[in-house]
C-alpha cells in the first residue's frame, strides 16, 4: 500500500513540533489521555441511544504500559474507535475549521502562539516518539486498521487484527539526544506522574501494568488517577475535612483554610470552583518569587497550575481551582489572556469572593477580623490600586479602630452613628493605637463626644483619600488643620489674640527657619501644651510614610506649631518676648522639637535639644 501524505498543514506543523517549539514535551501524555477519555465519552453517549452496542460503563478505562527493553509506550482504550476514514481524516489533517487560519498565523513571528491554537493534541506523541501506531476498531463494526507514521513524511493504513473494540496508541520513544532525556518516558515513576499532574480527574480509571516483585509477569495496577475532582462533588457529601486535607495538600499547607467557597456557576459560561482563603499568608508571600493564580481545568485535566488572570492583584492571596468545560485544552497562554470565557470567569469569581467576605463581616465578625489582620492591606490596596476603580466594590469592607468602640468598625458603622447635621468622619494617624489615644487632638475631640478612626497602617491615610467622602461624608485628619470645632464667638477671640501676637510669632518662626509654615495659639488642646499639624494636602503622616520609602521621593508637609493659649507656657512666652527674647527663642527650640516628638518625628539635633533642656533644668 502506497504512503499516503499528510495534508500541507499537518507536515508544516509536524515539523514545528518536532523541531521542538512546544518546549514542555510532558503534555504529550495528557493529551492522549484526554482524547481516550472523550472516545470513552463517545462510546457511552452513542450507547445510550444506540441499543445495538452494549457498554458496560464500569468497563471503560485506559491503560497504559511500558516496555523498557523495545522502548515501548502505549495507551488503549476501549472507546467508540475509528474507522478507517476517520483514521485518515482524524489523524492525517489539523482541524479542518482551522487550517485556513493556521496558514495565516504560520506566517507570523510568535510560532509559540500557533501550537496552542489549534487542535494539535495528537501530534503532540511525535515530540517523544520517531513512530507512531494507532490500531483502531470501531464500535459496531466488523473490520479494524491500523495506521503507521514516523513523521512528517505521511503515514500507512493498513488491516489490522485487533479484535476488541477501541483506540491502541503505540509510540516508539525516541533514543537519548544531548538535549533531551527521552528515557524517562519509559520510567513507570515519571509517568504515573505525570498521570497524577495532568490526569488525575478524568473521570475513568487509568491503570499501568506493571511487574510484580519477582519481575516475571506482568499485573494491571488500580487506577492510578483520583477520578472524581472534589470540585465536581456534590457539596452536601463533602466534609469540612475533605476540604481542609484537599487544600492543605495541594497548598502545602500546615493550617487549614480559614475560608473555603465552593462554587458552580451554569450559564453564559459554566465552571466549578474550589477556592481557599488561607489563615496565614502563603508562606511565600512576601519574596518576589511568589505570584498569583489559580488552577485552571478543562473538563479535570490541567491547563495551567497557575493562571494568573484568574484572580485581581489585590486577591493574590487566594488559592484554589477553577475547572471549566468552556476552554479548550489546546490554547496558550497568549490566546488564554484574550479569552473572553476566562474573563467573564475572572469577574465571576472577584465578585464571589468579596461576596463571600461581606457575609463574614456581616455573620462572622472575629472570623473577619481575623482576616483582616492578616489580609486588610490587600484590601487597602485595591481600594486605590487602578485610581480607585474597585473602591465602590470594597469600601463596606475595610474596618478601623475606633475610639469610642474600642474596636475595628466599618466606615458604615461609623456614619450610622453620627450626628444628623455632621458632615465629618474624624481620624488621626500613629504608629499604634496606644500611641494615638494620647494625641492631644484625640484627647480633645473624645471631650466633644466625638467617634476618632484610629489609622495604624502605613497605607490607611492613602485608602481614605482615594475614597474621597464616605456617604457624602468628608474624612478630615484631626492633626490638619482643616477641622475646628469651636464656636463663632470662641474663634473670634482666638483670631484676635493670634493678631495681637503676630509679631511675636514672627520672631520665633525666623528662629525656625524654613521648617514651619506657622505658629499659633489654639484652643483645640485639653491639658496639652502643643501640638504639630500641617497645612494644605499633604499631612504629616504621609510624609512620614513617603521618606520612608526606599525611593528618592521626598515630600514636607507645611508644619504648624500650635500652642494651646489656656497653658500656662501660652503666658510664659508672651512674657519673654517682653522680658527676654534670647531665652524665647531657646524656648522656641525646644517647643518645637517637643511637637516633633509627640508626633513621632525625628528631632534635627537631638543634642542641642538635651542641651537646652539641661540648662533650663538647672538653673
Ligand atoms: P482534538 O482532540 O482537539 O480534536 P487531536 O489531535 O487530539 O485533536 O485528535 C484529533 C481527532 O482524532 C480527535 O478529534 C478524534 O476524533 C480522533 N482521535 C484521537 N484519539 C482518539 C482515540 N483514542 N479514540 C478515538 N478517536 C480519537
Ligand atoms: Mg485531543
Amino acid at each position: 500500500m502506497s504512503k499516503r501524505q499528510f495534508k500541507a498543514e499537518s507536515k508544516k506543523l509536524l515539523d514545528l513540533m518536532v523541531n521542538s517549539i512546544y518546549t514542555n514535551k510532558d503534555i504529550f501524555l495528557r493529551e492522549l489521555i484526554s482524547n481516550a477519555n472523550d472516545a470513552l465519552d463517545k462510546l457511552y453517549y452513542e450507547s445510550l441511544t444506540n441499543k445495538k452496542l452494549k457498554v458496560d460503563k464500569k468497563k471503560l478505562k485506559i491503560k497504559l504500559d511500558i516496555d523498557k527493553d523495545k522502548r515501548l509506550f502505549t495507551i488503549e482504550d476501549n472507546g467508540i474507535g475509528m474507522d478507517k476514514d476517520e483514521l485518515a481524516e482524524n489523524l492525517g489533517t489539523i482541524a479542518k475549521s482551522g487550517s485556513l487560519a493556521f496558514k495565516e498565523a504560520l506566517n507570523e513571528k510568535d510560532k509559540v502562539n500557533i501550537i496552542g491554537q489549534f487542535g494539535v493534541g495528537f501530534y503532540s506523541s511525535f515530540m517523544v516518539a520517531d513512530k507512531v501506531i494507532v490500531e483502531s476498531k470501531k464500535a459496531g463494526d466488523e473490520d479494524a486498521y491500523k495506521w503507521v507514521s514516523e513523521g512528517a513524511d505521511g503515514y500507512e493504513i493498513t488491516k489490522s487484527n485487533k479484535d476488541s473494540i477501541g483506540t491502541k496508541i503505540t509510540l516508539h520513544i525516541k533514543e537519548k539526544t544531548k538535549d533531551d532525556d527521552f528515557d524517562k518516558y519509559l520510567e513507570e515513576f515519571k509517568i504515573k506522574g505525570l498521570v497524577k499532574k495532568y490526569s488525575d480527574y478524568v473521570s475513568y480509571p487509568i491503570t499501568i501494568y506493571t511487574y510484580d516483585d519477582d519481575k516475571k509477569e506482568k499485573k494491571e495496577s488500580e487506577a492510578i488517577n483520583s477520578m472524581v475532582p472534589l470540585w465536581k462533588k456534590n457539596k452536601k457529601k463533602i466534609k469540612e475535612e475533605d476540604y481542609n486535607n484537599f487544600y492543605q495538600e495541594k497548598f502545602f499547607d500546615y493550617v487549614k483554610p480559614l475560608k473555603v467557597i465552593h462554587t458552580k456557576a451554569e450559564g453564559l459560561v459554566s465552571y466549578d470552583a474550589l477556592l481557599f482563603i488561607p489563615s496565614n499568608p502563603p508562606f511565600d508571600f512576601y519574596t518576589k518569587e511568589y505570584k498569583k493564580g489559580l488552577e485552571l481545568y478543562s473538563n479535570g485535566v490541567l491547563i495551567m497550575d497557575k493562571c494568573e488572570d484568574l484572580l485581581p492583584d489585590y486577591l493574590n492571596f487566594v488559592k484554589g481551582v477553577v475547572d471549566s468545560p468552556d476552554l479548550s485544552l489546546n490554547i496558550s497562554r497568549e490566546i488564554l489572556q484574550q479569552s473572553k470565557q476566562l474573563k467573564l470567569i475572572a469577574k465571576n469569581i472577584e465578585k464571589k469572593i468579596l461576596k463571600e467576605l461581606t457575609d463574614m463581616l456581616e455573620n462572622e465578625r472575629e472570623k473577619y477580623e481575623e482576616f483582616f489582620k492578616t489580609f486588610g492591606v490587600n484590601i487597602k490596596y485595591g481600594v486605590y490600586d487602578n485610581y480607585g476603580a474597585k473602591k465602590e466594590d470594597l469600601k463596606d469592607l475595610i474596618i478601623f479602630y475606633s475610639s469610642k468602640e474600642k474596636k475595628k468598625v466599618t466606615l458604615k458603622e461609623y456614619v450610622s452613628k453620627m450626628d444628623k447635621d455632621d458632615d465629618t468622619i474624624y481620624y488621626a494617624c500613629g504608629e499604634t493605637v496606644d500611641k494615638i489615644d494620647m494625641m492631644p487632638q484625640v484627647e480633645a475631640l473624645k471631650e466633644k463626644k466625638k467617634e476618632v478612626l484610629y489609622l495604624t497602617d502605613y497605607v490607611d491615610e492613602f485608602v481614605l483619600k482615594m475614597l474621597d467622602k464616605y456617604d457624602d461624608k468628608k474624612f478630615v485628619n484631626i492633626s490638619s488643620n482643616d477641622f475646628d470645632l469651636s464656636s463663632e464667638e470662641e474663634k473670634e477671640t482666638l483670631k484676635k489674640k493670634n493678631d495681637d501676637a503676630k509679631d511675636m510669632f514672627d520672631l520665633m518662626k525666623k528662629e525656625l527657619g524654613t521648617e514651619v509654615s506657622q505658629i499659633r495659639f489654639t484652643n483645640k488642646l485639653k491639658k496639652h501644651p502643643l501640638c504639630l499639624t500641617s497645612e494644605g494636602n499633604i499631612t504629616v503622616e504621609m510624609q512620614k510614610v513617603i521618606n520612608a520609602m526606599p525611593t528618592d521621593e521626598h515630600i514636607d508637609a507645611k508644619l504648624v506649631l500650635e500652642i494651646n493659649e489656656d497653658h500656662p507656657i501660652a503666658k510664659k512666652i508672651e512674657d519673654l518676648y517682653k522680658t527676654d527674647k534670647e531665652t524665647l527663642k531657646k524656648y522656641t527650640k525646644i517647643l518645637y522639637d517637643e511637637a516633633r516628638l509627640i508626633e513621632g518625628l525625628p528631632v534635627e539635633n537631638p543634642t542641642e535639644l538635651s542641651n537646652l533642656v539641661c540648662e533650663f533644668l538647672s538653673k
